[in-house]
């Protein structure tokens, strides 16, 4: 579900025809709509309306300020991964005690700076990381909240790269060895270990390897209590898919997520902390990109756009799949060829659909790459020297530039000669 429809033949963004902002901003641009973040955001928290539950949305997936603010004020938590999203989420208005910090490799300095916000929690990965943060803690007169993210052993079915809880990826600490851990834990005196943390992957479409890693937190978090830790808090990772290919695939939905949550560990009386961001964000956004040229190669079209793999990364990254859409509704029913829609870099992996049937685009049209809000922007680059891609909020009938576009003296600017190369 989302807010970019055709009307009077045009993809509009909300209210907002999209050629409108092209003239106005350029191409390409992201454009991301309001009222698909906000009904997002609320269908979740509507999800779990009955249950002791904090959404902190993942900072990663789009860290915008303008879209951090949006769902500030709808009463979000955040989920950040360095010093700068922490920083990014207080600008944004965050409160400290609805924010958490995870990764497996948080400096001493980022973990200094997060205690003296006063953070919620810490989701700690490994001994090491324990015992840093302990004795970062105590030299701060302060304990840390921790979490320990164990990893289940599950198999969210997602593609290798953004798999995380199967036993060869980096998270997390196995499972059988959480219970020994949480023991030593317990006498670091800067802590206070009182979470169990989880986060499988992303992009998971299947209810079932939730099912089995909340069952297998559920043991743990009884097992623990048994042995007299005091476990308040469950944080229950992020991963809710979306759909990128239409109705191919059904992502489940926010009801029946919760219902899982309620049924495998509702009765553990434990806070619920969710961190979602590309079911929040995902199909809330899209690239918008121009036609340069079109190329007839030996046996295969290939539509030369504005956009490349520096502006949106994943489908090189991931193989993953946007699907393409006219800006102007009359090519839909025009003739298809098959094609590759590619980019104006330097790499054989720069392309942002591969063998499609889509309309027989010309030169100077626009098109739109869709569901491209969660880890579009956020990964972008400057490589061979592109600017960085501007981002465009829409609200109703209104827009707003979020970040513009840098100048060539900007992006030049940022290097510096030695000495024995100036003048
Ligand atoms: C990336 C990440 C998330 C967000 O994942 P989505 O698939 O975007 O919901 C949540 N928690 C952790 C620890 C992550 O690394």
């Amino acid at each position: 579900m989302h807010h970019f429809d055709y009307r009077d033949g045009v993809l509009h963004a909300e209210d907002i025809p999209l050629p409108r902002l092209a003239v106005e901003v350029g191409t390409p641009f992201y454009c991301y709509s309001t009222a698909t973040l906000e009904r997002h955001y609320r269908v979740l928290a509507e999800a779990f309306a009955g249950q002791d539950a904090v959404i902190c949305f993942a900072v990663k997936s789009n860290s915008n300020q303008a879209v951090l603010k949006t769902m500030a004020r709808l009463g979000a938590g955040m989920d950040v991964v360095s010093e700068g999203e922490l920083r990014r989420a207080r600008a944004a208005g965050v409160p400290a005690e609805k924010i958490i910090f995870a990764g497996v490799g948080k400096s001493r300095e980022e973990m200094a700076y997060a205690l003296s916000e006063g953070i919620f929690s810490f989701n700690v990965e490994s001994e090491p990381e324990l015992v840093a943060l302990s004795e970062v803690a105590e030299g701060a007169g302060v304990q840390a909240r921790v979490a320990i993210r164990v990893n289940p052993d599950v198999d969210a079915k997602t593609h290798a790269k953004i798999s995380t809880g199967k036993s060869e990826n980096k998270f997390g600490i196995p499972y059988l060895a959480a219970i020994p851990l949480y023991e030593k834990a317990r006498r670091l005196p800067g802590l206070d270990v009182s979470g169990i943390h989880m986060h499988i992957g992303s992009q998971i479409t299947d209810l079932a390897p939730f099912r089995d890693a909340f069952r297998l937190m559920r043991d743990l978090a009884l097992e623990l209590r048994r042995e007299g830790h005091a476990i308040h808090h469950l944080d229950i990772g992020g991963g809710l898919g979306v759909p990128y290919r239409g109705s191919n695939e059904v992502p489940p939905h926010p009801d029946e997520y919760a219902m899982l949550v309620r049924e495998t560990l509702g009765d553990l009386g434990a806070r619920i902390y969710l961190e979602p961001g590309r079911m929040i964000v995902g199909n809330a956004g899209l690239l918008v990109t121009r036609v340069l040229y079109v190329k007839d190669g030996a046996g295969k079209r290939f539509t030369i756009v504005d956009a490349a793999m520096n502006d949106l990364i994943r489908p090189t990254l991931y193989e993953a799949y946007h699907e393409v859409w006219p800006v102007l509704m009359s090519r839909l029913s025009g003739p298809r060829v098959m094609q590759d829609i590619v980019g104006p870099v330097c790499e054989t992996g720069d392309y942002l659909a591969v063998e499609r049937e889509l309309p027989a685009f010309e030169a100077e049209e626009l098109v739109a790459v869709m569901t491209a809000g969660a880890y579009g922007a956020v990964m972008s680059s400057t490589y061979n020297t592109r600017l960085l891609v501007p981002e465009v909020l829409v609200n109703g009938h209104e827009f707003a530039v979020v970040r513009p576009r840098p100048s060539y003296d900007d992006l030049i600017g940022l290097d510096r000669l030695p000495s024995w190369l100036a003048g």
